[in-house]
């Protein structure tokens, strides 16, 4: 099964996927930790993707669109996964759709968290990220234990240089943008279903339950 979660960004996408990953056995595949992570070791992708992320513009379709076709063809996906942060516009869509259908498959299920713009702002500012192993925490809906520490490995927490303010703004101008030409792609295919993303995690997590299980 190959889904897609789109949504802005702050809108739950990630911590929904992490959730969902036991349950559903589908891989979570997410290209802004891919860039993170090389940004990280730095490698040369990571050292051209760099003013894209920190900027929070999007990185160009030629660096991304290998990236995350190389990602997937890996054996941990074999079977699918849940796609996080791709596709991010029209031409990432119909590569993605090529690149399926060239080996027999296709998206089953695209899964749009609609989260208002309004609170997504605020979301962000109080989202923090373990550098370690990338868990994502919310000082209001998802503290840690112990503040700043991380729960599953105890490193300290940091902000993601793209959530801070300028950052946040850019990524929610050009993530608007482009999110209602995505939707209408996979309406139109019969695809998508909409969880609302605005209640209790849990309350998101059931509603993208739904989606996964077909119910529109
Ligand atoms: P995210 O963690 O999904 O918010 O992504 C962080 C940053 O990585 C974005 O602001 C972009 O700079 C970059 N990025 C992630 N996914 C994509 C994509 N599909 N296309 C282009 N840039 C991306």
């Amino acid at each position: 099964m190959y889904v897609i979660l789109l949504g802005l960004p702050g809108a739950g996408k990630g911590t929904q996927a992490a959730l969902l990953k036991n349950e559903t056995g589908l891989a979570h595949v997410t290209t802004g930790e891919l860039f993170r992570e090389n940004i990280r070791l730095g490698t040369a992708l990571g050292k051209k993707a760099q003013p894209f992320v920190e900027s929070g513009r999007l990185v160009p379709d030629e660096i991304t669109i290998g990236m995350l076709l190389d990602r997937i063809s890996q054996p941990d996906c074999a079977r699918g996964c849940m796609l996080d942060g791709f596709p991010r516009n029209l031409e990432q869509a119909r590569a993605l759709d090529e690149a399926l259908a060239g080996d027999g498959k296709r998206i089953d299920r695209a899964i749009y968290i609609s989260v208002a713009t309004g609170k997504l702002v605020r979301r962000l500012s109080g989202r923090w990220s373990c550098p370690n192993c990338g868990a994502v925490y919310n000082e209001i809906s998802l503290p840690p234990k112990t503040p700043g520490v991380c729960d599953n490995c105890g490193f300290q927490l940091e902000q993601r240089k793209d959530d801070r303010p300028d950052a946040v703004r850019t990524r929610l101008e050009v993530n608007l943008k482009n999110l209602e030409p995505l939707l209408d792609y996979y309406r139109a295919q019969g695809k998508l279903c909409e969880a609302p993303g605005e209640g209790d995690v849990e309350d998101v997590t059931r509603a993208v339950r739904a989606c996964l299980e077909g119910e529109h």
